[in-house]
């Protein structure tokens, strides 16, 4: 019997394998790939904050990517490559969102160097930009050091039934508590209002002979350079989904637009794809990530004594699935999110500690059962 079973081995669920298996629980990790197989293992993961005027999505990114790139540097020094960040707009709304930035934030905002300014194109140093301190990780190998104290098993979970107080797994496994960090794919708890987006990205190694010390974010990400090869990745323009597409993925073409759109910031010399990594990330449709219980919809349906149209539903009279929780959602920042969103889920599991509603997956079922009930 183990205290926790995590499905999931991407960055969410190595995350939550980490900080209870640090708490002293007995931890199981299962994936049907490998460690960091599915969107985890395509990221750049780079740690930055959103570059955005205000809402409650920066300011959480905000608090994650202080709060990550300390846990990283505290716990995965070796795994943490500290570069400064130039994050260059890319049309004139996003130079004036950037203008706006830079006047209210609290971050240590940095000049750019002489040297990244020789790198960029023309058009890039005639835009808006911002530079701070910040990070990347090296996500395949960060996914399996939060893994270590956990026993990892590769299996697709096919079935999860909750029998005499504990959740069996397989048919094979038995755990006091499930935690769903499965990322954009097939869900294993089929409810109507939960539904996520999967969104394909691209990454490739780019080998070099230009030196490039900054991480470069405008239409693509670009990494610094490290022996000679740098990193170009992105996953907001690749639209296709391995699941649902008819044809497969175009590997080429992939590459080719992540060179073009790399070129329009960057002039690099003497260039030579050297590998390629790919996955899909998964988004809310609200953007905010899911962290907390799930709700039983039917289940909550049934109480008369809940009003569903009400503007402050109450969270604490839903029906719960029993020792389940779920962590999903984060877009494009599952490496900035993880560590933080991680944190909160082991207090709320260990503790009982309260999650922030914005979120909490009941958000969701209070949004579907008001539209449709
Ligand atoms: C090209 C690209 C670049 C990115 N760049 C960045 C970046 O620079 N910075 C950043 O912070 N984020 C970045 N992201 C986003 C980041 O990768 C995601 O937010 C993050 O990987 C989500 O992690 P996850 O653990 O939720 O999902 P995943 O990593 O997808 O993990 C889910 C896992 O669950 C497993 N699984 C699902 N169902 C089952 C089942 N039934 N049984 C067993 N196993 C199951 C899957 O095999 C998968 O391994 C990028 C993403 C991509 C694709």
């Amino acid at each position: 019997m183990y205290d926790v079973a995590i499905i999931g081995a991407g960055i969410n669920g190595c995350s939550v394998a980490h900080e209870l298996a640090q708490a002293g629980k007995r931890v199981a990790v299962f994936d049907m790939n490998s460690i960091a197989g599915g969107g985890s293992g395509a990221a750049g993961a780079f740690i930055s904050p959103k570059f955005s005027k205000g809402g409650e999505l920066k300011e959480l990114l905000h608090e994650a990517f202080v709060y990550s790139m300390a846990f990283y540097e505290q716990h995965f020094p070796q795994l943490l490559k500290k570069a400064p960040l130039l994050h260059v707009a890319q049309d004139e709304d996003d130079s004036k969102i950037l203008q706006e930035y830079k006047k209210n934030s609290s971050l240590t905002l940095l000049n750019p160097s002489s040297e990244i300014l020789d790198n960029i194109t023309t058009n890039a140093q005639e835009m808006e930009s911002v530079s701070i301190n910040a990070g990347i990780v090296n996500a395949e190998a960060m996914c399996k050091a939060l893994c270590k104290s956990a026993a990892f098993i590769q299996e697709k979970v096919e079935s999860l039934i909750y029998d005499e107080g504990s959740w069996n797994i397989n048919e094979e496994y038995r755990a006091k508590e499930v935690v769903l960090a499965t990322g954009a794919y097939e869900s294993l708890m089929k409810e109507p209002y939960m539904q996520l987006r999967g969104i394909w990205g691209h990454r490739i190694d780019v080998k070099t002979t230009t030196q490039n010390s900054h991480s470069i974010h405008q239409f693509v990400s670009i990494s610094p350079s490290s022996n000679g090869v740098l990193a170009i990745g992105a996953t907001h323009n690749v639209h296709y989904h391995p699941q649902t597409a008819k044809e497969p993925y175009d590997v080429n073409a992939g590459r080719e637009e992540l060179l073009e759109k790399a070129s329009r910031t960057i002039n690099l010399e003497n260039i030579e794809v050297v590998k390629d990594y790919m996955g899909l990330r998964s988004g809310s449709f609200d953007y905010m990530p899911l962290v907390g219980p799930l709700v039983m919809s039917s289940e909550t349906l049934q109480n008369k004594a809940i009003n569903f149209h009400t503007k402050k539903p109450d969270y604490e009279a839903y029906t719960y699935y029993p020792n389940l929780t779920m962590i999903n959602g984060n877009g494009g920042y599952g490496f900035v999110l993880a560590p933080y969103l991680a944190k909160m889920l082991k207090e709320y599991i260990l503790s009982d500690m309260k999650i922030s509603q914005k979120v909490l997956p009941a958000r969701f079922f209070a949004r579907w059962a008001k539209k449709t009930h």
